[in-house]
């Protein structure tokens, strides 16, 4: 059975769905079958940022009924499988953990590894999630502000009975309020990994690319695929 993973947050913009691409990608890079769904259902964007072109289902419409597990995953940059959400805010409905439950069970024999890119916080929606999976990533960014609600969502993890396998410092530079130690401190959780700050993940979305496949070389990339070796057992 795949391995299943919520890629969570305290708040939003943290790198999530980077990291949920490029960590998929790298996954697949390795020749595990890897699928990342996007089931940040206000804000879904993993179809968008890789350029998806969305001709038949999507997570919304597995979430209301109207589409089956085949009609909703698509081919996606690198061998990486993609479950998108939709871009129409119409298409929200709510979901509860008994429908996560189904759908990974659907697909758990299919896969080595499935990431879930979630939205930020302790909504309800996260909550379902955190329940239906067993483990997490939490991203988080070395500011005070993010810290502060990595601690919530950290609690929050807890609760739902989940367990976090590791904690990505993302957007690391020399400028930053705060270190990995500091971090980990106010935290009180070993900070497994560092993501660079890197222009290119930006430069490289804009060609609907992962970085890890537009510049595989970059301090990011490295960083992504250092993640994924460690995973699959190759480090
Ligand atoms: P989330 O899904 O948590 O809301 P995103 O993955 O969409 O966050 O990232 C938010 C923004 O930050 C995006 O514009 C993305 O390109 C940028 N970003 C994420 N990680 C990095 C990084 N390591 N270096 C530079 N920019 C980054
Ligand atoms: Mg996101």
């Amino acid at each position: 059975p795949a391995e299943v993973y919520a890629i969570t947050s305290g708040k939003g913009g943290t790198g999530k769905t980077t990291t949920a691409i490029n960590l998929g990608v790298s996954l697949a890079g390795l020749g595990k079958r890897t699928l990342v769904i996007d089931a940040d259902m206000g804000m879904a964007n993993v179809g968008l940022l890789l350029g998806l072109d969305i001709t038949d289902g999507t997570f919304h419409d597995y979430i209301s009924g109207v589409a089956d597990v085949e009609d909703i995953i698509y081919e996606g940059p690198g061998g990486l499988k993609i479950i998108p959400g939709s871009i129409f805010l119409e298409n929200i409905s709510e979901f509860d953990t008994d429908t996560i439950r189904r759908l990974i069970e659907e697909l758990s024999s299919k896969f080595d590894y499935i990431l879930l890119d979630t939205a930020p916080g302790i909504g309800k929606e996260t909550a379902c999630i955190l329940e239906a999976v067993n483990n997490s990533f939490l991203i988080v960014n070395p500011e005070i502000s993010s810290i502060v609600d990595s601690m919530k969502i950290k609690i929050f993890i807890d609760m739902k009975g989940n367990k976090i396998r590791g904690v990505f410092l993302n957007r690391v530079a020399d400028s930053d309020e705060m270190n990995k130690e500091k971090v980990e401190e106010i935290l009180e959780l070993p900070v497994t990994d560092e993501i660079p700050e890197d222009p290119l993940i930006k430069k490289a979305f804009a060609q609907r690319m992962p970085v890890v496949l537009h510049t595989p070389g970059s301090d990011s990339s490295i960083a992504f695929k250092s993640i994924a070796a460690r995973m699959a057992g190759y480090d």
